[in-house]
């Protein structure tokens, strides 16, 4: 696998950097907000793109979010909260639904009537792939609509060429691992399907919105020591090379981050409240879900699905401007929750909001 480590140093070049800089969407006026490291795969027509620039412009936005905008200084709208939740049942449900259809048409006598485990991890590796590629096309209609936060002083990443091919690998195995890791975490028994009261609590949500809320306590601790300790942040410096992120480079990652953060937190998550199989399959949907929402940057009040109303008379639910905030502070930190703002409001290291401030 790759080794590159990109520094901070290389993505704040000087302004009279001569190479690897792209300049054609930093406007004149503002050159002194950082430069990029070179995109010359998004100017290339679709067919003269390779295997991988091909599968990387599933992530790519409107054009207009790769250029400034105009300053909007409305506050931003709020996104209908239920109107997501149906999204994600309409695109969770189907292949649990598929899997309990099986059982019940094929006899049970017969051979094909059960799923060995690797039919299972193959059909939800698909599942999932499926729903991401779903959700990030359902994120980047809403960063059309909606615009992005502080694209009146600069619009959104571009993946950089020479993290195009680590993206997609970094897709691969962030789909393998956790669908992997959510059979054998959830205890996948091959006599039983999917079925409420039985491989699903009837408490699943809250089942699930404490293990999310574990999954945060564990990742804001490992999240501030790479902030922190120079010797970690060199392993999560990869995914702080945009300032301005999209959904997709939410998964981008060095190696030892993507076993820490795809595994082991979810593994701890689970050991606090242990979750079954197929409630895992509900949970890293929704836990991708706010990944690539808080990486999107899109210019609308948008809360985590499940724990977002809750942890709001409080100022503890997570918004799009939280993580957006998090990656213009850069090695500095902030905002190191990903699903929750609890713990960086009892450890205060919280962001107020720019944008998002209620009026
Ligand atoms: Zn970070
Ligand atoms: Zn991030």
């Amino acid at each position: 696998m790759l080794q590159t480590t990109y520094t901070e140093a290389s993505y704040e070049q000087p302004v009279n950097a001569e190479t690897n800089v792209d300049l054609q969407h930093v406007p004149a006026s503002n050159v002194t907000y950082k430069l990029r490291p070179t995109a010359n795969w998004v100017q290339k027509p679709y067919e003269k793109r390779n295997f991988w620039e091909r599968l990387a412009t599933l992530d790519l936005a409107s054009d207009k979010c790769y250029v400034v905008q105009p300053q909007n200084t409305n506050p931003p709208p709020n996104l209908n909260v239920w109107r997501e939740r149906l999204w994600l049942i309409v695109m969770i449900a189907p292949a649990l639904i598929i899997q309990a259809l099986w059982y019940y048409i094929i006899p049970e006598n017969s051979f094909f009537h059960t799923w060995h485990p690797i039919v299972a991890f193959i059909f939800y590796h698909l599942a999932f792939f499926t729903f991401i590629i779903r959700l990030v096309k359902h994120i980047t209609y809403y960063m059309d609509v909606y615009g992005t936060f502080d694209e009146y002083k600069r619009p959104r990443d571009y993946v950089p060429d020479k993290y195009v091919y680590r993206l997609i690998l970094s897709i691969l195995i962030y789909t393998l691992a956790r669908t992997g890791g959510g059979l054998i975490l959830g205890g996948y028994n091959r006599y039983s399907p999917p079925s409420l009261g039985h491989t699903i609590s009837w408490a699943f949500p809250i089942k699930i919105g404490i293990w999310l809320i574990t999954l945060d306590f564990f990742f804001y601790f490992y999240h501030r020591a790479v902030h922190t300790f120079p010797f970690l942040w060199k392993y999560h410096s990869k995914h702080h090379s945009t300032k301005h992120p999209t959904p997709l480079q939410s998964i981008l990652a060095d190696d030892l981050q993507e076993i820490i953060e795809i595994f082991l937190i979810p593994l701890a998550a689970s050991l606090v409240m242990p979750l079954l199989v197929h409630e895992f399959w509900i949970a890293q949907c929704i836990l991708a879900y706010v990944e690539a929402m808080g990486h999107s940057g899109t210019r609308v009040y948008w809360t985590h699905p499940l724990i977002g109303e809750i942890l709001r008379p409080f100022g503890m639910e997570l918004t799009v401007e939280d993580h957006d905030l998090h990656h213009r502070y850069g090695k500095s930190g902030k905002n190191y929750g990903k699903q929750t703002r609890i713990f960086d409001r009892i450890f205060n290291t919280i962001s107020e909001r720019i944008e998002g401030v209620e009026k």
